[in-house]
């Protein structure tokens, strides 16, 4: 088997799973209680808090541990908003190609009576730092931008974002879930305030995450209940999750500099081999995109189908068409940068591992062609492009 589907979830390392499995043994005492194999477990908590917080220049305090990044993305957005409401502030600033814990959020915050700004990605899929200025109102409250793309993988200029925000003084969130443990990421030199992260990106466990706030950033709670988390979110802490999260990330940013190099040597040749077939592009910005991510629309084919025939010949990878995705219209990612319906149907994302090979590279490179080539013998499509009927837009 290939695995191209790391940007939906990533094998855990065997670091990872070693520190989860030993903790569950040993270490599975309630953080909370006050014996010592109660505080034994907090302690375990507490240094993870401050391993993770350092990895990305926050100090422990700032570290609320979640259930993922969804939970973090909510959270985060919610705390902005409610401080924003209270202030007669309830505008946001975000763009087109967020994540769904972030746009589904802010459909639910409109309905409160939050007016919402959806920021142009243009067609490479980077968000212009001079129109988030242009964006910024007198009553917005926060300013919500990715830091990598789930699905085409550009990089966003977050540094920038961040430092308009805080010279307009306005709040900024980013959902770096895909970002964290693959590309560097500081807190402070980025000028974030709120932040995303989920495990199960970076080879750390699913049901895991965390969000920083900055110091002096008032948090809202999802949910009630004990006074974990200083108060800020209820429940046990997963402390076995969290300790192999802290482990992954450590383990992906000690080995960042080789692994991104290497993949995005791997990401290269297989965008070039992919270019090879007639009537396909790449979706998103040659350059700046992840190390791992690959995104490519065929035109007159069927996402859905490419993916079911890949799967035959072992390799796992994913698509912005309408069935994967459980909905009638193509991904919203994808229409963001302007493909049309038709084309957009016809895509694949590939998101490569740290391990690949340029042995496995060539693979999918030939695995790619044999299966566009054989779904558009028969797609109707493709006929009429081929016949003339229609016109070619790739
Ligand atoms: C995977 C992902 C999420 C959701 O994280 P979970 O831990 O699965 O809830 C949010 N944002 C982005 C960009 C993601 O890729």
């Amino acid at each position: 088997m290939i695995y191209a589907d790391n940007a939906a979830t990533t094998k855990m390392s065997d670091l990872a799973l070693d520190t989860m499995f030993s903790i569950m043994k040993e270490g599975w005492g309630n953080p909370s209680s006050l014996y010592s194999h109660g505080q034994k477990a907090k302690e375990i908590l507490e240094k993870a808090r401050e391993d993770v917080a350092g990895l990305i220049g926050a100090t422990p305090r700032e570290i609320v541990f979640t259930s993922g990044g969804s939970e973090a993305d909510n959270q985060a957005i919610r705390s902005a908003a409610e401080a924003g409401r209270a202030k007669g502030k309830m505008h946001i600033v975000s763009s087109a190609f967020e994540h769904h814990a972030v746009l589904h959020t802010l459909e639910a915050l409109k309905k409160e009576g939050f007016k919402i700004t959806l920021l142009d990605v243009h067609e490479n899929g980077i968000v212009d730092p001079s129109e988030v200025m242009e964006a910024i109102r007198d009553d917005t409250c926060l300013v919500t931008i990715m830091y990598a793309n789930n699905e085409i993988g550009t990089v966003q200029p977050i540094r920038e974002i961040g430092a308009i925000c805080r010279a307009r003084k306005v709040l900024f969130h980013t959902d770096a879930v895909q970002a964290i443990g693959h590309i560097p990421v500081n807190v402070v030199d980025d000028n974030i305030d709120l932040l995303s992260a989920s495990a199960h990106k970076f080879h750390g466990p699913k049901g895991t995450g965390f969000l920083y706030a900055k110091k002096g950033v008032k948090l809202t709670n999802l949910i009630e209940g004990g006074a974990q988390e200083r108060g800020k979110r209820a429940g046990t802490e997963n402390v076995p999750g969290i300790a192999a999260m802290a482990a992954a990330l450590k383990e992906s940013i000690s080995s960042m500099p080789e692994n991104a190099a290497h993949m995005a040597i791997m990401r290269d040749r297989l965008i070039r081999g992919l270019k090879q077939i007639p009537h396909s592009a790449l979706n998103g910005d040659e350059t700046k995109r992840l190390p791992g991510n690959v995104n490519f629309c065929f035109e007159g084919i069927e996402g859905e189908s490419l993916l079911l025939l890949l799967d035959d010949k072992g390799i796992c990878a994913s698509s912005g068409s309408a069935c994967t995705s459980g909905s009638l219209d193509p991904s919203h990612v994808l229409l963001a940068i302007g493909r049309v319906h038709d084309v957009a149907h016809g895509s694949l994302r590939l998101s490569i591992g740290e391990d690949v090979t340029e042995a496995e590279i060539d693979s999918i490179i030939r695995a790619v062609g044999e299966v566009v080539e054989y779904l558009r013998g028969f797609s109707p499509i493709w006929r009429d492009l081929m016949a003339g009927k229609k016109k070619f837009i790739l």
